[in-house]
């Protein structure tokens, strides 16, 4: 597949949930833009609109709403309240959205469902998604005496240039390395399995997390009284409970989970995803700005990964139609993408540190770790003030 024309304003790399949103956002402001996807819209292996669940902040429903994408946001499942405790042990902490005068806490949307909300405000707003296509090449040119960004297609050797390369191709990008962005990576040893479950008791819009010796298992509210859960343990673990009968897993899960929603009663389709965090410091340079999995890929024990870029999307929308009234500045000049860097990092750099940090916390079977988290629990559960900071982060706010 070709593009329509071969220069615009800025090309983004990837229409994943990251690529797709960001295009809506940037198409609100009237940039001329494209987005380059590798795979077939409707294709169910797509990898971003998978079976996948997200739970979204209240602050990133906010984003959303501006966009236009209300529909969506009153089909997600409300969280209202949730649950964290520690398997075998007493302590645990509540999150209640009445306590924090909230309607809710954030709400939950299947990642296939979000995609398919996305691509038909992209088609709606008739911005281009250049699909199936993939990007392999970029490098900077000098064209009519102007610097651009020069990406070349597979296959078709077509050439397109921009003022803005934006790269959203997820974590697996080729391109970032081609343009010399050093990624550090850390393998947690670990797996997450995901799946669909429906329990004996109702949800009631109550989120779990549980941590257990081998990792976290978090179980998110959905529609009609489905959950989704995020269950990380060893690789050899999940791959065990993945391959395992789903009586037998249901009866692990009932062991790890215990007895609170009761019985599982119907189990769907079971996957597994490697658990690593990925992160690269720099995520601009010449006319190039790296987002989503793309600048970071976190552990999803916090649920941040798309929280974290839809704040970015959110920052980047507004320094653009800010830099866009001003006649003087250029979308093509280093100095604003620098700027933008700069203000993005305290919140990229909590997100990430706070994300690890759990991950190690809670992922440690060690007697100390889980007898200090048990403490932290017990005291966030009595200490409203502790509480609400750690809510207000949960939610997407700065605390
Ligand atoms: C188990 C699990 C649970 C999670 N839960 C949450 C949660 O509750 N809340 C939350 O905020 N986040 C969560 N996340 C994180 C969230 O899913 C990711 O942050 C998000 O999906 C990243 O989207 P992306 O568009 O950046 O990347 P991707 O989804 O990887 O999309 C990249 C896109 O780029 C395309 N592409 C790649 N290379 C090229 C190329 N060269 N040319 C053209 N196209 C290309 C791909 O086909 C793909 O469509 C979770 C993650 C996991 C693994």
């Amino acid at each position: 597949m070709k593009t329509k024309k071969n220069h615009y304003q800025i090309v983004i790399v990837g229409g994943g949930l990251v690529g797709a949103t960001l295009a809506i956002a940037l198409d609100a402001i009237g940039i001329d833009l494209v987005v380059i996807e590798a795979f077939q819209e409707r294709s169910n292996s797509q990898p971003s609109f998978d079976d996948r669940s997200v739970a979204l902040s209240l602050s990133s429903l906010k984003i959303y709403q501006r966009l236009g994408l209300t529909q969506m946001i009153n089909s997600a499942e409300p969280i209202k309240n949730i649950h964290i405790s520690d398997q075998g042990r007493y302590g645990f902490s509540r999150l209640e959205c009445s306590k924090l005068n909230q309607p809710q806490l954030g709400a939950v949307i299947e990642n296939k469902i979000l995609g398919l909300a996305l691509m038909s405000e992209v088609r709606e707003r008739g911005i281009e998604y250049c699909c199936p296509a993939k990007v392999v090449s970029a490098k900077k040119i000098v064209k009519n005496d102007k610097n651009v960004m020069q990406i070349e297609l597979e296959g078709i050797k077509q050439f397109i240039n921009c003022d803005l390369l934006i790269l959203a191709e997820g974590s697996r990008s080729n391109l970032k390395s081609q343009l010399g962005y050093q990624t550090e990576v850390t393998d947690f040893k670990k797996s997450a399995l995901v799946c669909n479950i429906t329990t004996q008791i109702p949800h009631k819009n109550w989120a779990y997390e549980r941590f257990t010796n081998n990792g976290p298992l978090a179980l998110l509210p959905l529609s009609d009284n489905r959950m989704s859960i995020v269950w990380s343990n060893t690789s050899e673990k999940s791959k065990e409970l993945h391959e395992m009968s789903k009586i037998s897993f249901a009866k692990e899960l009932e062991v790890a989970f215990g007895s609170r929603l009761g019985r599982v009663k119907k189990i769907g389709k079971r996957n597994v995803f490697p658990l690593m965090q990925l992160v690269t410091s720099k995520i601009v340079s010449d006319q190039c700005l790296l987002i989503g999995n793309t600048a970071q890929q976190l552990h999803p024990i916090a649920g941040q990964g798309l929280n974290l870029a839809l704040r970015d999307i959110e920052a980047l929308r507004k320094k653009i139609q800010k830099l866009c009234l001003d006649k003087e500045s250029k979308l093509d000049s280093k100095n604003w993408l620098d700027e933008f860097e700069n203000e993005r990092m305290s919140d990229r750099f909590e997100t990430i540190e706070a994300t690890e940090a759990l991950a190690r916390l809670f992922s440690n079977p060690s007697t100390a770790l889980s007898l200090s988290r048990n403490l932290l629990m017990k005291i966030m559960d009595v200490t409203p003030a502790i509480k609400e900071v750690f809510a207000m982060k949960a939610m997407g706010f700065k605390a």
